[in-house]
């Protein structure tokens, strides 16, 4: 495996979960990887798989200060950032009289705003450096159609298939791809906190709404996060460099658009 060889890449949520997987498989595909996360200590526990390949990075994508000095800290490392994977996300629901206006904020500052503005601070140097470059946005499932409880995040993650639209639109003339992924339902520490939600919202028993979730999907099963790593190699790599501005259901058959 060396569709990557000597990229290098960001990754941010990388500490865990669809991003750790990620992470992985690029640092077997050949890539630099640097894990980026909120979550320092778990980051550099995930980056400590694979010795010099990756390192572990502090990132909090609501903060533009953040953001710069962790993009600035890659390029300065290894010269310059070849693959944005644009992962770090977080989920709230609530019936919709009772969404607050700190949840909507903290949903849309994490999925939305970071996510726009690391890509920005990445393009603008990929830009500056005239080779080209991969983007990839996490969407979801959530991002193709509402749901009765979860009306803010499924709004973020339509924001995010639109954002990769229109940056997909605008960057190619740099040769910068800028794609997304859809996943569905995918048993990381995540799901472990919207299980949470949904047995209080809906009044069942733990453990009982991901079970059937998992039930439901036409494949069999929830995805696993190295389900997603494929995908995100493909779209890292030469392979992928006539796909714009795309978003790809990985999603063991939930949804087809
Ligand atoms: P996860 O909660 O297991 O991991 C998310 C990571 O993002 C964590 O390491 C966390 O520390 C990090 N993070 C959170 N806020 C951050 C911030 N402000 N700055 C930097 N890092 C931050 O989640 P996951 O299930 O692996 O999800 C990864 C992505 O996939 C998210 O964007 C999520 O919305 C999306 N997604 C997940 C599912 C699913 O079923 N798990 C489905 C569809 C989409």
């Amino acid at each position: 495996m060396t569709k990557l060889t000597d990229k290098v890449a960001l990754v941010t949520g990388g500490a865990r979960g669809i991003g750790a997987a990620i992470v992985d498989r690029y640092a077997a595909e050949g890539a630099q990887v640097a894990v980026a996360d909120v979550d320092l200590a778990a980051a550099e526990a995930t980056a400590a798989r694979h010795g010099a390949r990756a390192f572990p990075l502090a990132l909090d994508v609501t903060k533009a200060a953040s953001i710069e000095a962790a993009v600035e800290s890659v390029a300065a490392r290894w010269g310059g950032i070849d693959i944005l994977v644009n992962n770090a996300g977080i989920f709230d629901m609530a019936p919709i009289v009772d969404v607050t206006e700190a949840s909507f904020d903290r949903v849309f500052a994490v999925n939305v705003k970071g996510l726009f503005f690391t890509l920005q601070a990445v393009a603008r140097r990929m830009i500056a450096r005239g080779q080209g470059g991969k983007i990839i946005n996490m969407a979801s499932q959530a991002g193709r159609r509402g749901e009765a409880l979860v009306a803010v995040y499924c709004a973020s993650k339509a924001a995010v298939i639109s954002l990769t639209q229109s940056a997909g639109l605008d960057l190619i003339r740099y040769r910068i791809n800028v794609n997304g992924i859809a996943p569905g339902v995918v048993d990381t520490p995540m799901w472990d906190h919207v299980d949470a939600l949904f047995a209080k919202y809906e009044h069942r028993a733990v453990g009982e709404k991901k079970r059937l979730v998992g039930e439901a999907v036409p494949f069999g099963r929830m995805g696993l996060p190295e389900d997603y790593a494929g995908a995100a190699a493909f779209l890292a790599s030469s392979d992928s460099d006539y796909v714009v501005a795309q978003t790809l259901n990985v999603d063991g058959g939930n949804w087809m658009s």
